[in-house]
């Protein structure tokens, strides 16, 4: 079912409420593909009812190019979730989810202040923004976020926490192209030519993980960095590699932590996100 006002949102989901049913979301930003569905079928596994939110949010893009960019197709992300086992597909106008600016701020600690959150200002605060209206509206007791996105996964953990909320977060794998390129809605906006060359930042992620015990962590990134921008069709925008639960820089192999290889790449125009658990 399609829904597009938070009235209707919300007295569907009261219905489910009363019966007792355990509801998960999928928040999207739609242009939708099999690294969306992944959530989808995890959630509906999990849960009784599934909503998925299909919502390019305007307050979490610092680049406006980007925003007017970003693919938009609500007729196929319809026809995809059809047999997807989803409920209810809520699809709001910009004027529905922010009847008034939203001008809340949240404090994530140093956690925004690296990688993602460094290069996009005010991005994760924008993503804070409408993730906590979707689970103050849905109430989800469970809610489906991609690795792919590893940042913004654990800021949303944070949300949680400092919300005092009752959702489960669930984190779903990267689902990527036979190629090995992540699958993300912005790859569609790549030429024939800039996508051909795309699956290089996974490449090197992968040798990256090879050499960890023979390079420095310093070394190491700094041969990335050189790898990537050596091909003429990618430009690193950042290459760090950091603790996974507090996203700092991990300084020597040492470290006793799990470490993330995380990268933001320009492909052309189009800017690409990858990660990788090191190992
Ligand atoms: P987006 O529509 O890009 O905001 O993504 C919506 C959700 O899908 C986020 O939790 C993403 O992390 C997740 N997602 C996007 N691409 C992938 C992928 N290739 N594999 C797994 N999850 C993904």
């Amino acid at each position: 079912m399609l829904v597009k006002t938070k009235d209707k949102l919300c007295k569907e989901l009261n219905k489910i409420r009363v019966k007792g049913e355990t509801v998960g979301l999928v928040p999207t930003m739609g242009a939708l593909h099999q690294g969306h569905l992944s959530l989808v079928k995890r959630a509906v596994a999990d849960n009784k009812v599934v909503v998925v939110s299909i919502f390019v949010n305007p307050t979490q893009f610092n680049d406006k190019s980007d925003l007017s960019r970003y693919p938009r197709n609500l007729n196929a992300d319809l026809k995809l979730l059809e047999d997807s086992g989803c409920s209810i597909v809520f699809a709001p106008d910009t004027n529905e989810i922010y009847p008034e600016p939203d001008i809340r701020t949240f404090d994530f600690g140093d956690l925004d202040k690296v990688m993602e959150g460094k290069h996009r200002k005010g991005h994760f605060n924008g993503v804070a923004q409408i993730v906590s209206i979707l689970f103050e509206l849905i109430k989800p007791d469970r809610a489906y976020f991609g690795l792919k996105d590893f940042q913004q996964l654990v800021i949303i953990k944070k949300l949680v926490k400092m919300l005092n909320l009752q959702t489960e977060i669930v984190p779903c794998p990267i689902i990527r192209e036979p190629d090995g390129l992540a699958m993300s809605s912005r790859n569609e906006l790549l030429s024939d030519e800039e996508r051909k060359n795309a699956p290089f930042i996974y490449e090197i992620l992968q040798e990256a993980n090879n050499q960890t015990g023979k390079k420095s962590v310093k070394e190491l990134i700094n041969w990335v960095i050189n790898k990537i921008n050596s091909n003429t069709y990618l430009t690193v925008d950042y290459f760090e590699i950091v603790n996974d639960k507090n996203l700092q820089p991990v300084t020597s192999w040492e470290d006793d932590c799990k470490k993330v290889a995380c990268i933001a790449v320009f492909c052309g125009k189009i800017r690409l996100i990858d990660n990788y658990f090191l190992n």
